[in-house]
Parts: C-alpha cells; sequence; structure tokens
C-alpha cells in the first residue's frame, strides 16, 4: 500500500519484454519474475506487498523504485442505470473520463476509453471537441482505466466483456500509444482480452485507418460518418475537414477485407440538421460495396453548442423513426443506440471534464500529432 503515485515509473503500461528489461539487474530470474508481475498487475494487485509470491526483498525494491498504476481515480459517479463514470488524474495535472457501461440485466459489462485528454478535432456536437485539447494519453493511462474499472467489478466476481474506445478523443491520433495497450490488455498471460471484442470509434482519419489496416490493432472499426453530405460533414466536423469521404471509403474497404467484419456507420442525430432524405441517400450511396450497420445516436445534449448560430436539440422520436425508415428502405441495416448514463454525462459526446488547475501550460504544450493534415484546426477551445 501507500506507493506515491506519479513520481516512481510505473508498471502498468509495460508489455511483458519492457518488463523483464526493467527487472534485469535486479534478484530473480527476469523473465519469469516479470510474467509473475505481468499478471498479478492485470489482475488487479494495487501494491508490491501484494505480490506474495515474489521474494520480500524484492517486493521492497519494487516498491522503494516504482509504482503500478501511473494515474489515480479522483472522482466515481454512479447513475441509476449502473452506469459508472470516473475520472482519471493523470501525471501534470489533466484528468480524463472512463465510463463503465452495464448492460439492461447486468450480464454485459463495456469498458468505455478515452485515448487523449480533450480532442483536437473540435466537433461541433461534442462537449469533448468543445473543451480543446490537452495531450495524448500514454499506453499505462489507456490500460490504467480498465484496471480502475476492473476494481469496481471484480468484488461481484465479473468482469469486463467489451471494450469500446469511444471516450474522449481521436484514437487514431494516438494510435503508438493505444496499439500497446491494447496489446497489454489482450495478453494471454494477463488480462487476456480479445480484440474481437473491441470496437474502436473514429472520425475518420484515414491515414490511421490505413495503419491499422496494416499493423492492427485488428479490432472492430465504427466510423463517426454523422452524415455523408460531404459539405454538411465538413462544417459539423471541422477537424475531419482534410480526410474526404471517398478516401475514408477506400481505407474501409481495405480494413473490410483484412478483418472481415461488419463495420458500424455511426450517426448522431441532430434535429432538424442531419435526418433529412439527402442525409439517408448519401448514407446508402457511401455503404454501397461495404458491409455495414447503421447506429443512429440521438444527440445527447451539451449545454452551449451551437450550430450556424442555433442551439442544438435532440431529434423528437417521430424525427428518428422516420430517418431510420428512411435508411432501411435503403437497404441498410439500422440499430438506435441505447443512451445510459446520462444523469451522470458519461453517455456518448457527454465526456469533458475541465483540467485541474494549473494545467494552462498542457495546453500550449500540443504535442505533434501524427497524421498532420486532419489536426491542424480543432485545437482551440470552440
Ligand atoms: N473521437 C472518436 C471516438 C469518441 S466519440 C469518434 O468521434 O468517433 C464517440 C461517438 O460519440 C462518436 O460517434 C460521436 O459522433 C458521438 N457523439 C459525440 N458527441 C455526441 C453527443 N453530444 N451526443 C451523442 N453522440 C455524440
Ligand atoms: Fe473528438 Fe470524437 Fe468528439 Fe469529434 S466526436 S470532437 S472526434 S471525441
Amino acid at each position: 500500500m501507500g506507493e506515491t503515485q506519479h513520481i516512481r515509473p510505473a508498471l502498468s503500461g509495460m508489455n511483458i519484454q519492457e518488463l523483464e528489461r526493467t527487472l534485469a539487474g535486479l534478484p530473480g530470474d527476469a523473465p519469469y519474475r516479470a510474467g509473475q508481475i505481468f499478471s498479478r498487475i492485470s489482475r488487479g494487485a494495487r501494491s508490491f506487498a501484494e505480490m506474495t509470491n515474489l521474494p520480500g526483498p524484492l517486493r521492497e525494491t519494487l516498491a522503494e523504485r516504482f509504482s503500478i498504476r501511473g494515474s489515480t481515480t479522483l472522482e466515481k459517479q454512479e447513475d441509476r442505470d449502473g452506469t459508472v463514470k470516473l475520472r482519471m488524474g493523470l501525471a501534470g495535472g489533466a484528468s480524463v473520463e472512463t465510463v463503465l457501461l452495464v448492460s439492461e440485466p447486468g450480464d454485459r459489462l463495456t469498458a468505455c476509453l478515452s485515448t487523449q485528454a480533450g480532442c483536437p478535432l473540435g466537433c461541433v456536437f461534442c462537449k469533448t471537441g468543445s473543451i480543446g485539447f490537452f495531450r495524448n494519453l500514454e499506453t499505462g493511462e489507456i490500460v490504467d482505466q480498465v484496471l480502475a474499472l476492473s476494481d469496481l467489478v471484480r468484488d461481484r466476481g465479473k468482469r469486463i466483456s467489451r471494450m469500446v474506445i469511444m471516450g474522449m478523443g481521436e484514437p487514431l491520433l494516438n494510435l503508438p500509444a493505444l496499439r500497446e495497450a491494447l496489446d497489454i490488455l489482450c495478453d494471454p498471460r494477463g488480462f487476456g482480452f480479445s480484440k474481437r471484442k473491441i470496437t474502436l470509434s473514429t472520425s475518420g482519419v484515414y491515414r490511421g485507418i490505413l495503419d491499422m489496416a496494416k499493423n492492427g490493432p485488428w479490432t472492430d472499426l465504427a466510423l463517426s460518418i454523422t452524415t455523408a453530405r460531404e459539405e454538411l460533414r465538413r462544417r459539423l466536423m471541422p477537424g475531419s475537414a482534410g480526410d474526404p469521404l471517398d478516401r475514408i471509403k477506400e481505407a474501409l474497404e481495405l480494413y473490410q477485407k483484412k478483418i472481415k467484419r461488419r463495420i458500424t456507420l455511426e450517426a448522431v442525430l441532430l434535429g432538424g440538421i442531419n435526418t433529412t432524405g439527402a442525409d439517408a441517400q448519401a448514407l446508402a450511396d457511401f455503404a454501397r460495396g461495404l458491409s455495414v450497420v447503421v447506429n443512429l445516436i440521438p444527440w445527447n445534449p451539451v449545454e452551449g453548442l451551437d450550430f450556424d448560430k442555433q442551439a442544438l436539440r435532440k431529434p423528437p422520436p417521430e424525427e428518428i423513426a422516420r430517418f431510420r425508415r428512411m435508411l432501411e428502405s435503403r437497404g441498410l441495416g439500422v440499430s438506435t443506440r441505447y443512451r445510459r448514463g446520462r444523469s451522470i454525462c458519461g453517455a456518448c459526446g457527454q465526456l469533458g471534464t475541465l483540467p485541474a488547475q494549473g494545467e494552462d501550460a498542457a495546453v500550449a504544450a500540443l504535442p505533434s500529432l501524427s497524421y498532420n493534415s486532419s489536426t491542424d484546426s480543432g485545437s482551440q477551445p470552440r
């Protein structure tokens, strides 16, 4: 107990080889010890003292030099429907949110993970986009979210059954760290999660999708299309403007060839804006040649967001049903996403913690992002 976080390097973001290198020089057989520690971390160990399968002196040395996790849970909020949102404090003072979604009968537990503190893409309908961008999360900070959410369910003898990369930030602008985190989480010697039970949602970073097709992670993919009317999409998702839909579609075709799984097209429905016949037709045209299901997400209200000087509004049920029929009559499979966690703002697009005080410096220190063209515009709070 009692490791001070943030000072000593954390082990949770290391894969077995990295752990092995870190342990070299300490007493004992490094590969063997690395495997033991890796497995204990994934099973929720919070201190080296509880790793009773390690010799006492090694536990003490480890506790002096390392911490287990690099982030701490600052706040926990629970919704009546079982959704839990955690605010995780990160090194340097930024914070990020992570959510546990509980299915209706309580049997499916889904972890919704964040990949960036804030988001540089500035979609007009999204709370995360409205707070600006602070920094990319590190590998361990992504793994820590799963560890912290697992802590909540372990006592009840449960495990996280699905992961969705749909929290704060654009995952494909932080792909190297995310890839490493998923490799750690999917390693059978630890968490042993299946990539098939992970869905990554992207706003459509073309080069990121190509990178995924080539180098993984080969998870299920969801594209936040919002609308397939290019002009309108550019205005709603200004940070994605550099990636035209025809290129995104090419990348999706390639990715689908690789994973041979259906791709989800997510459309957040903004009342009176993207639910017209033209939107339905454009979506059907976009989907041609791909195997997709369209997921309609009625907009979750976020105060203060507007478009064309008009306050955004959630569409009434009739408007959703009409749009759904228009899509179905064009041969598309459609689902409507349930909106759990509303009362704690844990639902899609409602995540957005302002950074802790004194974090202004982080805003100035924008790291260079991997796929340049699409990230120029959205780094300022809108
Ligand atoms: N940046 C990635 C993943 C996080 S956003 C992406 O954009 O795909 C996850 C989903 O939430 C996206 O499909 C986005 O369109 C949706 N979303 C954003 N704001 C929303 C809001 N206020 N209400 C409902 N869905 C929203
Ligand atoms: Fe970023 Fe996704 Fe929100 Fe757009 S919808 S601002 S890409 S988190």
